[in-house]
């Protein structure tokens, strides 16, 4: 197979910065490119996607093929007097997708200002921030399937869509590679800025108009000053979900915990997990090589050197210690890979 790179580190593809290297990596470029990679490789051995590894805790070396996928493009597919459909590819950054529609002045995209990654992994956790999700306005997503090679379409509905969940991460995992995604976006700025922070800078500046790239400034400034750089200090973004827990559970937890902090859903209360660790008394504190974040306690770092089992132990004791003190379960945000599912 050409293009392959042998023995690759991975250490630059992924933030959290674990030592780990590819057996086989690629990075195809277009769709031939990918099914001929596919129908090329030893059948006997998993395949892994990788974007830029922004949400990945990989235990170890990777067996078989590892794909970073190269698509680019962005380009407007079709419009009409109140929406715009754009189309872009896998490999394309995701924040130059959100810059690049905010500059037309096309609304959507702009709470999610900033979030490090690809394009093409944007779909797999539902990505979402700032009271607003990507399904809101994802039209469809390309993928090619592994075992075939065949490329499939599927609705926003048919990926199955829930907080920091899809199909792809959950009962497809391993099965596709999202090769690129649709979007529908409004010619109307109708920005959603609910998320409290937001609401209060635009409330203090009336006169300002709330336009996709005023709100983009406001995200891209709360980020930066909430969220460590991962190229400053190595990190994957929050490593615990926000915990969603029976609203009998919430409610006795709010009488032992005036200042909980918490969310009613539909299907019950959730809970702010940096909360949680911070009471339990996580916030700043390191264990060997990795700590919990000294400004944003859901946020997990390596300081330098770690390995896969340090973080480990660092995500068990925090669970533990959450779970005695609150009886709540978190659950790791980031994917461990390789994973317990063998891809197909
Ligand atoms: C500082 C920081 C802040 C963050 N803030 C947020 C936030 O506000 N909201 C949020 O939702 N996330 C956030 N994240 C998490 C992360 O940015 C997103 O999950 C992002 O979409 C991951 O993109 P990636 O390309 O790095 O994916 P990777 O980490 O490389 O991969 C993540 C998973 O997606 C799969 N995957 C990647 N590409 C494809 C593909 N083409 N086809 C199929 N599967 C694929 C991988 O196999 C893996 O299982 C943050 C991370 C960091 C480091």
């Amino acid at each position: 197979m050409s293009g392959l790179e042998r023995n690759a580190d991975l250490r630059a593809l992924n933030t959290l910065g674990l030592p780990a290297k590819a057996h086989h990596l690629a990075r195809p470029a277009t769709l031939d490119a990918l099914r001929q990679l596919l129908a090329e490789r030893d059948l006997s051995q998993p395949v892994f996607v990788i974007g830029e590894g922004s949400n990945l805790v990989i235990d170890g070396d990777l067996p078989g093929l590892t794909l970073s996928l190269a698509i680019d493009g962005m380009v407007k597919v079709k419009e009409d007097d109140s929406h715009v459909w754009v189309a872009a590819g896998a490999g394309v950054h995701w924040d130059d997708l959100v810059a690049w529609t905010v500059a037309q002045g096309w609304q959507g995209l702009e709470n999610l200002s900033l979030i490090p990654g690809t394009t093409g992994a944007a779909p797999f956790q539902n990505i979402g921030a700032y009271g607003v999700e990507l399904s809101q306005v994802l039209e469809q997503v390309t993928v090619m399937e592994i075992a075939s090679g065949k490329v499939l379409h599927f609705s926003a509905a048919e990926c199955e869509f829930a907080y920091r969940d899809s199909r792809f991460k959950s009962r497809d995992r391993g099965r596709y590679i999202i090769t690129g995604i649709e979007l529908r976006l409004n010619r109307q700025p109708r920005c959603n800025i609910d998320y409290a922070p937001l609401q209060a800078f635009f409330a203090q500046r009336p006169g300002e108009a709330v336009t996709p790239a005023a709100v983009r400034e406001q995200v891209i400034a709360i980020r930066s000053s909430k969220l460590p750089d991962p190229t400053v200090l190595a990190n994957a973004g929050s490593f615990f979900k926000n915990p969603v827990v029976p609203a009998s559970l919430a409610a006795s937890l709010q009488q032992r915990h005036e200042k909980l902090v918490s969310y009613p859903q539909p299907e019950g209360v959730k809970l702010a997990a940096g909360w949680l660790i911070e009471q339990a008394g996580w916030k700043g504190r390191r264990l060997g090589p990795v700590g919990m974040h000294s400004e944003q306690a859901l946020v997990l770092v390596n300081h330098g050197g770690a390995t896969c089992d340090d973080v480990t132990a660092l995500a068990e004791a925090v669970c533990r210690d959450v779970k005695a003190r609150f009886g709540v379960e978190l659950e790791q945000e980031p994917v461990r890979m390789p994973g317990p599912t063998p891809n197909r």
